[in-house]
């Protein structure tokens, strides 16, 4: 097991002062090339958030099973990890560099896990769909934690709490997945089903109240939750936007709204 102390596992990163982390609600890829009322509102945060020495990605399409891999590449790749949409949405590259300090903290860092170094992700559309909008000149290094499945929600929840230090050395935590995903129940009228509705009121109410037993009881259990996240990747990475928060934080909501009628778009910055 890691037992390296917190400060032994941060030396030689910048002190600064206490990063924001946030929830995006990444939606469908087109967002990341289309100028849609969510891409707005990730221009309008790249453009007022204090600016950050790194960004880690904890998106929805990096899924393991029974390991945590963290992204240590100095050059990560771009992943057009979709299939069935347009040439341009396969044109787009996010040069940003890897960023193997802090990679490298983190697989310190967490005790919970054995976190280990990997060179064969690179950027998913859960990453760079968003930060191609937030900070379109790729400017900032970034690097991608994945999910292991094989870890329980409250697992996933006490390894982010993990990263909360790293806030206060330069890092943005960028959790990006989505609160309701089913693609079966996608429509094109829009109107969101009266599922949808309830669940994702549920979750506004326990994210506000950071009642993380509720949120991971409301994800996981009974036909709702079903219905909202046929799987459970997209619900994930909510908690750990939640996990590295501090009590200090203040929560501020945006892009509330269902997509598809079966998207939650709803997404929050704790700062
Ligand atoms: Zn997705």
């Amino acid at each position: 097991m890691n037992q390296m102390s917190p400060a032994a596992a941060l030396a030689g990163l910048p002190i600064t002062p206490r990063l924001p982390a946030l929830f995006v609600g990444h939606g469908s890829p087109m967002n990341a090339i289309l100028d849609t009322p969510y891409s707005r509102a990730w221009r309008a945060l790249g453009e007022s958030l204090p600016k950050p020495q790194a960004i880690l990605c904890v998106s929805a399409h990096w899924t393991t099973k029974g390991e945590t891999l963290v992204d240590v590449s100095d050059r990560p790749p771009t992943i057009h990890d979709f299939g069935g949409f347009p040439q341009r949405l396969f044109e787009q590259v996010y040069p940003a560099l890897g960023a193997p300090p802090y990679a490298n903290a983190v697989s310190r860092l967490v005790k919970s896990a054995r976190v280990q170094p990997d060179r064969n992700w690179g950027f998913d559309h859960g990453s760079w769909g968003v930060l191609l909008q937030m900070y379109p000149h790729a400017d900032i290094p970034m690097f991608q934690l994945s999910l292991d499945l094989a870890k329980s929600p409250l697992e996933h929840y006490r390894l982010a709490q993990e990263l909360r230090l790293l806030r206060e050395r330069g890092l943005l935590i960028v959790a990006s997945g989505n609160l309701i995903h089913n693609l079966y129940a996608m429509n094109q009228s829009g109107k969101a089903y009266p599922w949808a509705v309830e669940f994702d009121a549920k979750a506004a109410e326990y994210i506000k109240n950071r009642d993380i037993a509720r949120l991971i009881a409301l994800g996981t259990e009974g036909q709702l939750a079903q219905l909202a996240n046929p799987t459970i990747e997209h619900f994930l990475p909510v908690l750990y936007a939640l996990g590295a928060a501090e009590d200090a934080d203040e929560l501020t909501f945006f892009n509330e709204g269902i997509d598809l009628g079966a998207i939650s778009m709803r997404s929050f910055v704790l700062a």
